[in-house]
C-alpha cells in the first residue's frame, strides 16, 4: 500500500499550463513540473516551483509523445535547478481530464504524477492522477497555493 500522494501547485503555474494547452489548440500539449517531495507521516506532498514545456512529436490530438530532445534538455535544467520531476502534463483538447487507455497503456510504473488539463477552450478543468502497479489510475488531490 503506498502513502497518498498530493500536489502543491500555485494558480499561476495552472495558468501557464492551461496557457500552454491554448497556443497547441487543437493538438495534445505536454510538459513536467519540477519541485519538491516533502514526506511526512503517511503523506507525500509534491511542491510545484518550476513549468517545463515538451515538445509533442507527435502533434497529434489524441496523444502525445515527448521528443526525446525536450525531454533531454528539460532532465538537464532540472538536475541544474535541483529539482525532482515530480509530474507528466499534458492536455486533452476536447474531452475531460481522464487518463485515456492510452496514456495508461504509455506509462511503465514510476513515481510520478499525471496531471491532465481538459476541454481547454470550453471548460478548463483538471485532473491530476498516480497510476498504480495495477495501471489503475487513482485520482490525487490538487491543491492550490495562493501566494499572499
Ligand atoms: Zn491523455
Amino acid at each position: 500500500m503506498s502513502i497518498p500522494f498530493q500536489l502543491l501547485i500555485s494558480e499561476g503555474f495552472l495558468n501557464e499550463i492551461l496557457k500552454h494547452a491554448l497556443e497547441e489548440f487543437p493538438c495534445e500539449c505536454c510538459g513536467v513540473l519540477g519541485g519538491q517531495i516533502k514526506v511526512q507521516e503517511n503523506e507525500k506532498l509534491g511542491v510545484v516551483t518550476t513549468v517545463y514545456r515538451l515538445h509533442n512529436s507527435l502533434e497529434s490530438e489524441i496523444e502525445f509523445l515527448s521528443s526525446a530532445e525536450s525531454m533531454l534538455k528539460t532532465t538537464k535544467e532540472l538536475r541544474q535547478k535541483g529539482e525532482e520531476m515530480l509530474v507528466i502534463y499534458h492536455s486533452h483538447p476536447v474531452s475531460f481530464p481522464r487518463m485515456s487507455k492510452k496514456d495508461l497503456e504509455m506509462i511503465d510504473g514510476n513515481n510520478l504524477l499525471h496531471l491532465i488539463v481538459g476541454n481547454v477552450k470550453t471548460m478548463p478543468e483538471f485532473g491530476l492522477w498516480w497510476v498504480n502497479e495495477q495501471k489503475k489510475a487513482i485520482p490525487c488531490d490538487l491543491i492550490l497555493n495562493n501566494p499572499s
